[in-house]
């Protein structure tokens, strides 16, 4: 595969990486026979795992030292992965019974335990399998001394794996690991999320076919646009250097504008808002210059758990946030969970489409002991901050309706207690269901505020899985249809006098900004590191030129004329 070549994965994480390809692909050790006995076996397993206990919590407590919460919790989680016992006593039954060797066993056992996971048919833990694969390959290492990434890694280079583990991604120096393309891996995989915040360029998903790649090989990835050129021609590789060159610059020079107002040209205010699910999140929103939380999404809190969190606890997470923002609006979405999203305390069903079956609000409103509890919480939450209720995936006016009839006994439950509450809760609906856009004016009579939801309203509305890469190309947010819906939901609100958010990641695309503007969109929210190209953008555009490229976007025939005419 040495031939000039482009390949294509989904974008994980930004950034330009150019060098020489590391092929990392650890060894099986399937085959290292046992030692004496297995008792001997069994000691030297238990050896291996104190230690790798030990490493994984001095990484977790040097992460924490540095205020790198979330990437801590990471490597707490995969402790508890570590000392589970069903998964020592799987290979120690393995030892025992079959006589096999303690490398081999804690692999076998891992695997079953991975392929349970896979087996559950949930992008989450799917997810999660990576990071069983990834203690007991450290565990393995221990016991076999195979090298792992660290040990292979010694000089800069984009590594090329089947999967990385977070513990490889932490395992070597950041100078080292320019980036990294996977034949595996996912969106929402550890790995992933830590490539993003370490700001390490990523590509995932590109298929067995990467391994493919010979040791040393140039390469140019671009975690953008998930592009990976395989021995780019030298005119490429100064197109890319110069395009990395002006990134950096521009992410330095866009630091010194964090404070400036989010105000086109001609003087149109745009709340520009941060998407975010921790308070760390939030603490970067804060430092990237958001004017609040345009999404706070709640699942992860209900999602790495075996029970419900309580109202105590959610109170004190949205309170967590809203001290990151203080005096800022914090608009937070109530639990969408289903489609892709299970819960470990709460399973859903097999459903033959569950992107269309129970998710989001219908949980909810069929399930008062989850909705309830968060609401009194939220309600709790707006004593002391301006917290706004939002409502995913609502389909009818009667879900409206139910829901803020269950804010109303929420509301009266509290006052019944002498608990504080928010004087006057905001309850706003999401727009990601077409059916939600077209009833937009119905809508916008009973619901406080709006906020776009691109990644599902593209979804439902060209009726494409939004995680199935086999149809990626149809996937367009800019696709006419998609902006139709957008433009009916801006016109309804502002009939009303209501406010209209973007808070889909078109919402963060510099590119779309002017387009949105034009649409009549009041509020773009989008995740921290979006938010100084979206602020700029902001600055950049007028009004009436937005209101004008957003007619000429409307009559365009596709995607593909769209994004022409942004340019
Ligand atoms: C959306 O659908 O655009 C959205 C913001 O919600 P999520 O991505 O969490 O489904
Ligand atoms: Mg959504």
């Amino acid at each position: 595969m040495n031939v000039h070549q482009i390949i294509h994965g989904l974008a994980a994480a930004p950034g330009i990486a150019i060098g020489p390809a590391l092929i990392f692909d650890p060894v099986a050790v399937a085959d290292i026979a046992a030692s004496a006995s297995s008792e001997a076996e069994v000691a030297r397993l238990d050896a291996a795992i104190a230690e790798v206990d030990l490493a994984i919590s001095a990484l977790e407590e040097h992460l924490r030292d540095a205020g790198k919460v979330e990437e801590a919790e990471i490597f707490d989680a995969h402790r508890m992965l570590l000392g589970d016992p069903s998964l020592r006593d799987r290979a120690l039954a393995l030892i025992v019974d079959d006589g096999m060797g303690a490398a081999q066993a804690i692999g076998v056992a891992g695997e079953e335990h991975a392929a349970e996971m896979l087996s559950l048919d949930d992008e989450y833990l799917s997810a999660r399998a990576v990071d069983v694969r990834d203690v007991v390959g450290q565990v393995q290492r221990r016991l076999t001394g195979v090298a792992g990434l660290a040990e292979r890694l010694l000089t800069p280079a984009v590594v090329v794996a089947r999967d990385l583990g977070p513990s490889d991604v932490m395992s070597v120096p950041r100078d080292r690991l320019l980036g990294f393309a996977l034949g595996g891996g996912g969106l929402t995989a550890h790995s992933t999320i830590l490539a993003r915040a370490l700001g390490i360029p990523a590509v995932v998903g590109l298929g067995e076919q990467v391994l493919g790649i010979a040791d040393h090989t140039l390469l140019a990835l671009d975690g953008a646009t998930g592009s990976v050129q395989i021995d780019p021609p030298a005119e490429e590789m100064t197109r890319l250097r110069e395009a990395r060159a002006a990134l950096d610059a521009r992410a330095l020079a866009l630091r010194a504008d964090v404070g400036l107002p989010s105000v086109t040209r001609d003087g149109r205010q745009i709340a520009l808002v941060a998407n975010a699910a921790t308070p760390t999140e939030a603490r970067a929103a804060r430092e990237w210059g958001a004017a609040g939380v345009g999404l706070l999404r709640t699942e992860l809190l209900f999602l790495e758990r075996p029970d419900l969190p309580d109202e105590a606890e959610q109170l004190a997470l949205y309170a967590a946030v809203a001290a990151e923002l203080p005096n800022t609006p914090i608009t937070v979405r109530t639990l969408d969970v289903g489609g892709d999203k299970h819960l470990p305390a709460f399973p859903l069903p097999h459903e033959q489409n569950p992107f269309l079956g129970w998710r989001g609000l219908r949980i909810g409103l069929s399930r008062p002991d989850i909705l309830l509890p968060q609401l009194r919480a939220l309600l709790r939450a707006g004593a002391s901050a301006d917290i706004r209720i939002m409502l995913p995936m609502v389909s009818t006016v009667d879900e409206l309706r139910q829901a803020r009839a269950l804010l109303e006994q929420a509301k009266t439950q509290l006052t019944a207690e002498g608990l504080a509450q928010s004087a006057s809760p905001q309850l706003g609906v999401m727009i990601e269901v077409p059916a939600a856009a077209l009833n937009a004016d119905v809508l916008a009579r009973e619901a406080d505020f709006f906020s776009i939801g691109t990644n599902d309203l593209t979804q439902y509305t060209l009726a494409c899985d939004r995680g199935n890469a086999t149809i990626a190309d149809l996937y367009q947010p800019l696709d006419p249809a998609v902006l139709r819906l957008i433009a009916m939901a801006c016109e309804a609100a502002h009939r009303h006098g209501r406010h209209v958010a973007v808070c889909g990641e078109l919402g963060g695309d510099p590119v779309a900004t002017a387009l949105l503007i034009g649409l009549g969109v009041d509020e773009l929210s989008c995740g921290a590191s979006s938010l100084p190209l979206v602020r700029a953008a902001i600055r950049a555009a007028d009004s009436d030129e937005c209101t004008i490229l957003a007619q000429r976007a409307l009559a365009c025939a596709n995607a593909a004329e769209v994004r022409a005419l942004l340019g």
